[in-house]
């Protein structure tokens, strides 16, 4: 089995079986989210709890890149700081750039989606649940969630 094949059988287990699907009860911060492009919706739920996003959970539809990306996503992001999430957009958007991530690791199942970089048109699917993610954190942020408490 190539690399690509081996990436795309995480993807396709991802679209098949997302990871922490769902929504969280109230307090939570609650983004929406789509890409017009490709016809990809996102809601996402966080639960911050002392400058850490303690759970996150998803729901949406569109393809399957854009699904697999935000069940990676919130897997990846789990009881990481604001700060330790916000390196893992930007890596994860670096990487949609074309370059290598500094730390693939950290990314876990989201490393599979490196070859996306190679189709312009799907990169803003992979980077969907990523910027809402970014968006939640600035949000928590404003409420006054610090992660330097
Ligand atoms: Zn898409």
């Amino acid at each position: 089995m190539s690399l690509d094949e081996l990436y795309r059988e995480v993807i396709l287990d991802h679209y098949k079986s997302p990871r922490n699907r769902g929504e969280l009860p109230e307090p939570r911060i609650r983004i929406e989210a789509a890409n017009p492009l490709c016809g990809d919706e996102l809601t996402l739920d966080l639960a911050v709890r002392d400058g850490r996003v303690a759970e996150a959970r998803f729901n949406g539809r569109g393809c399957s890149i854009s699904q697999a990306s935000a069940s990676m996503m919130t897997e990846a992001i789990k009881g990481k700081s604001f700060g330790e999430a916000e390196h893992l957009v930007r890596e994860f958007t670096r990487m949609m750039h074309g370059e290598e991530p500094e730390a693939p690791d950290e990314l876990g199942d989201g490393s599979a989606l490196q070859g996306v970089a190679k189709y312009p048109v799907r990169i803003k699917c992979a980077l969907l649940a990523w910027n809402a993610l970014k968006q939640g954190i600035d949000e928590a942020r404003e409420k006054g969630n610090s992660d330097r408490a």
